[in-house]
């Protein structure tokens, strides 16, 4: 596969770029792999791709019922940061916020990390409190975090209202070297590593059942017929439910539309992402000069990928007044994932009832920022049998009642 560089864009250009390759191959599926991961999300391609890179296991297929990237990891606003809580938390965010630092020169493909600087406002007394934790909780996880002045939140962000009537600016957690990255490339990148190591990455294969015998797993059937497998990954996302019942278990999961926005272009006015979790809103801009738009998730299970009309009013709304500037722009798009919530906000990365059948879910809302940390872990698992950085996150805590809550910083917010 063609490297991409400076000199191959050059010499492209000389001969009117007629001489790129296509990005990863479409095979037809074969009749066995030793391992099979179902969902061509971040997740799992990011677990394949760290199976091949870290563990040596490349006779891998992973199998996407639509498009690669077209669930949530295509949907998302891209927020990228490791401010959590608990310590199970901050390790594995901050895993993942590490490895984005290098994916660029690690996969060869430019992903547009854009360590920008993320900042949680606080609005109100209790926030200040929560997050001034956080600050001291991150300080003794090795996260790099402070709780800044209102003073400060202008300085880095000009166009924001502290002095709101309702919801003024007490202060704000600020994490310098959170930020972004472009979602879809995230997701060709891993899948062209993926298509390099040899692996088959089979988009419009849809996943209809799961054998199993004597408690072990067997293969899958699919829209392309049955293909067999030593392990099997399922990383679904909001599906996980659908594809855990193909597998005889149930899982603690919820399934809920989340939606976001973005405004018509406009000219650079903001060089950081803000987020106000008390008034469930959150922005960052573009590099196109959209204002990227979050809010909240829907208040009842559902599996269509819109969400209801009630929150992009509530969410602009609500941020008209930190953002006045907003009250003047027009909205252009609208869309909504499915994400998987937890009761306790926490992701699951376990074994199950089934013998190698893995499971990687519960990322809710916020699981875009952790997509190489949770494939490093998850191929981890997979490879070895335990992670030290899954240990926690095992379907077991909810039997034994060991909960990492991370209802605050993972509520609603990004
Ligand atoms: C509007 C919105 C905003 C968000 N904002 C942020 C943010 O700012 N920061 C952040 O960190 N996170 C954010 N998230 C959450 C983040 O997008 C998700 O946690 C993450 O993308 C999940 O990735 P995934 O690979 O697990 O799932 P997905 O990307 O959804 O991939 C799962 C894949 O499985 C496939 N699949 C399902 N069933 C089958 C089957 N039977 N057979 C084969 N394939 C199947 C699906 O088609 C899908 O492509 C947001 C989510 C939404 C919806």
């Amino acid at each position: 596969m063609k490297r991409y560089s400076v000199f191959a864009v050059a010499r492209e250009a000389l001969r009117y770029h007629q001489g790129w390759g296509r990005a990863w191959r479409s095979p037809e599926p074969k009749k066995k792999y030793e391992a099979i991961i179902i969902g061509a999300g971040g997740h799992g391609l990011a677990t394949a791709y760290y199976l091949g890179k870290n563990h040596g296991l490349k006779n891998v297929a992973i199998l996407e019922k639509g498009w690669l990237g077209g669930g949530n990891t295509g949907r998302n606003t891209t927020i990228i940061r490791s401010n959590y809580l608990q310590d199970a938390s901050a390790a594995i965010y901050e895993k993942a916020r590490s490895l984005y630092e290098t994916m660029s020169q690690d996969l060869n493909y430019n992903v547009m990390f854009s360590p920008r600087g993320v900042m949680m406002l606080a609005q109100t007394q209790h926030e200040i409190r929560g997050y001034k934790r956080t600050a001291h909780a991150n300080a003794l996880q090795g996260v790099s975090t402070e709780f800044i002045t209102p003073d400060r939140v202008k300085s880095l962000v000009p166009i924001i209202n502290i002095d709101g009537p309702r919801y003024p600016v007490l202060g704000a957690l600020w994490q310098p070297r959170g930020g972004t990255a472009r979602h879809d490339a995230v997701a060709w990148g891993y899948a062209r590593a993926c298509s390099e190591m040899g692996m088959d990455v089979i988009q419009q294969c849809e996943v209809t059942g799961i054998r199993r015998q004597n408690g072990q797993v067997q293969g899958v059937e699919t829209s392309k017929g049955s293909i067999d497998c030593e392990k099997l990954g399922i990383v679904v996302a909001g599906h996980t439910g659908v594809l855990a019942d193909m597998a005889g278990f149930r899982m603690p999961i919820e399934s809920v539309a989340l939606q976001a926005l973005v405004s018509e272009p406009i000219k650079p006015c903001m060089d950081v992402v803000v987020m106000a979790n008390t008034v469930h809103g959150y922005m960052s801009q573009s590099d196109k000069g959209e204002m990227v738009i979050g809010g909240g998730a829907d208040g009842f299970n559902n599996y269509t990928q819109r969400g209801s009309f009630h929150h992009v009013e509530e969410t602009v709304r609500a941020l008209i007044e930190t953002f006045p500037i907003i009250s003047r722009l027009k909205m252009l798009r609208w869309w909504g994932g499915i994400v998987d919530m937890t009761g306790d906000r926490s992701p699951i990365l376990s074994t199950t009832p089934v013998k190698n059948i893995f499971i990687n879910c519960g990322w809710g809302t916020g699981g875009f920022k952790a997509i190489p940390g949770s494939g490093w872990a998850m191929a981890e698992l997979m490879a070895k049998g335990h992670s030290s950085l899954t240990e926690e996150f095992g379907l077991n805590r909810f039997k034994e009642g060991k909960f990492i809550d991370e209802s605050v910083a993972a509520g609603v917010a990004h």
